[in-house]
């Protein structure tokens, strides 16, 4: 049978309104690329900070740098703001920006096929309540569509029987009142560690299922002055000052991270004083200290996660969980003894999809098959984060390799938005229809990233993370500066692109009709 839908042509179909989907649509408009969509499955912008409303979620790297260059904030209430803020400044500057005419929110991908004939992106849409879907073809397709965002259920046998609530941080039930209750929450990283001080003081207890132990830094925040404000905002150039000072303090991690992780040694002491310093318990503190190299996952900061962990109501597990049942959690400890624990609500903070994009499946190039598929064989990997042979005419925002362990993602995203800008440029510039990373060109740069990141901590600390997939290999980090990726992501170089001239054009009118089979 055949369908017939309308198809809607434009310049770009973006992706994602998170950070890097939003940055593109700015950046274009800016260029004066005025002719694209935003394809957004959720009802705003936000992205992972719309979707991560858990308690006590906060970014960890300061806020004047984690905002948009274009777009300073004089008003950021602290220097490591709440969710709530982040949130509320990428709707300002999105409202600001005049863009949001564009964008489709509930709207989700269904899939995105490189039509060669027509030398565009034909993109399947629906919404996600359901109704009709809309039909794209796109000259480029960016994809801002994040390496945050699939949240990852742990697979434990049982978990689907469980007769509590059960809910992932990234999907947080606000419904359920933990007061009085028996929590538990699986996962000590990032979002844990956020989650269980906020929590900690209302629920009845709390266990942490602890797997491996965090390194966790002391968190220097605090609240900008009405007079700092001020200053932010009426001092010419001060802002700009500060993020630069922010910013190279950062920067001074990349050479331990990259290359002399010994030089992290004094660091990992600040981090065991933090221990030492929130715990009194010895046994405690010796569950939470960690076995492996400073760096080689994230480093975390709090001042409350260990003296949460060492209340009354709180106990740290780690035994490894055998099952969950319709009540509780079952643990094995080392002599093969099983101990059931009775919880009403269990939180898993065990992370997300980072080294198979979910996007990927969804997209399908000129050889027919999805990137999903390239990259299961020849491992995740892009031109500068952001081409794919095979692929032509698509960019990825926060591609493979473009993570940052120590500064701001936001940071990266500019980069990447304004190579991308630069090649839509350099199309219409010189009338290239279609513009594809070599072969060579791709793996070269791989091989590079590769070789440089088998010295750094990520590699050498003695740790499993999420950085790296299923074959050990590091996908999702840069391994350089930030500035050294700037550098590199400054102007499109063509050299590097097999480019094709445009096909003619067989309609004048915009919207088209055609039959997919
Ligand atoms: P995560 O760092 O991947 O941590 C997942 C945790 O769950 C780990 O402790 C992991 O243990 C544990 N885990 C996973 N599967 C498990 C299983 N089957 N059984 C027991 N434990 C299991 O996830 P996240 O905390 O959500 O953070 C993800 C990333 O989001 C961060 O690295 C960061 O980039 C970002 N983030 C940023 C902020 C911020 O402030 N900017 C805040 C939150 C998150 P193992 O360590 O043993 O694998």
């Amino acid at each position: 049978m055949s369908i017939t839908s309308a198809v809607r042509t434009v310049d770009h179909l973006v992706i994602g309104a998170g950070f890097a989907g939003l940055c593109a649509a700015i950046k274009l408009d800016q260029a004066g690329e005025k002719d694209f969509v935003v394809v957004e499955r959720g009802s705003d912008v936000g992205g992972t900070w719309r979707d991560n409303t858990y308690p006590g979620a906060a970014c960890d790297v300061p806020s004047q740098l984690y905002s948009f260059s274009f777009a300073p904030n004089p008003d950021w209430s602290m220097s490591f703001s709440p969710q709530p803020e982040i949130q509320r400044y990428i709707q300002r500057t999105a409202q600001a920006s005049g863009t949001l005419d564009r964008f489709r929110f509930e709207t989700t991908v269904d899939d995105a096929t490189w039509d060669a004939d027509q030398q565009r992106w034909i993109v399947r849409t629906s919404p996600v309540a359901g109704g009709d879907p809309t039909t794209y073809a796109a000259r480029t397709l960016i994809s801002g569509a994040g390496g945050l965002s699939e949240p990852k259920l742990p697979e434990i046998e049982g978990i689907g029987s469980f007769g509590g609530e059960l809910f992932h941080s990234a999907r947080w039930n606000h419904d359920v009142d933990l007061t009085g209750k028996r929590v538990a929450i699986i996962g000590t990283g990032a979002s844990s560690i956020q989650i269980v001080p906020a929590i900690q003081p209302k629920v009845a207890h709390l266990d942490v299922y602890q797997r491996t132990a965090p390194w966790v830094m002391p968190r220097h925040d605090r609240t900008y002055s009405s007079l700092e404000k001020a200053a932010l905002r009426h001092v010419p150039g001060l802002q700009k000052v500060y993020r630069e000072a922010i910013y190279w303090g950062r920067e001074s991690y990349v050479l331990p991270f990259t290359r002399m992780p010994a030089i992290l040694a004094p660091v990992q002491r600040v981090a065991l004083g933090n221990i030492h310093k929130g715990i009194a318990d010895p046994e405690l503190r010796a569950k939470v200290t960690p076995d492996f190299t400073m760096g080689c996952k994230r480093i975390l900061i709090s001042n409350t996660y260990y003296p949460a962990l060492a209340a009354d109501n709180c106990d740290v597990v780690t035994d490894g969980i055998t099952r969950v049942t319709p009540t509780g959690i079952v643990t094995t400890d080392g002599a093969g003894h099983e101990v059931e624990r009775e919880v009403d609500v269990l939180i898993v903070a065990t992370g997300f999809h980072t080294t198979e994009l979910p996007i990927t499946e969804h997209i399908t190039g000129r050889e027919g098959h999805t990137l999903a598929q390239q990259f299961d064989e020849t491992g995740m990997s892009a031109y500068k984060g952001t081409t794919v042979p095979g692929f032509p005419n698509l960019f990825l925002i926060v591609g493979p390799n473009t993570g940052l362990g120590h500064s701001s993602m936001v940071f990266m995203i500019e980069s990447q938005v304004s190579y991308v800008v630069d090649a839509v440029r350099t199309m219409r510039a010189h009338d290239y229809g279609t513009v594809e990373v070599t072969e060579r060109a791709e793996r070269a740069f791989h091989a590079d990233v590769q070789a440089r990141m088998r010295p750094t901590v990520w590699s050498t600390g003695g740790c499993a993370s999420w950085y790296l997939d299923k074959h050990g290999h590091n996908t999702t980090l840069w391994p350089r500066s930030t500035f050294a990726f700037r550098a590199l992501t400054r102007s499109f170089d063509v050299a590097a692109y097999t480019v094709t001239a445009p096909v003619p054009t067989t309609s004048t009118t915009p919207d088209r009709k055609v039959v997919n089979a």
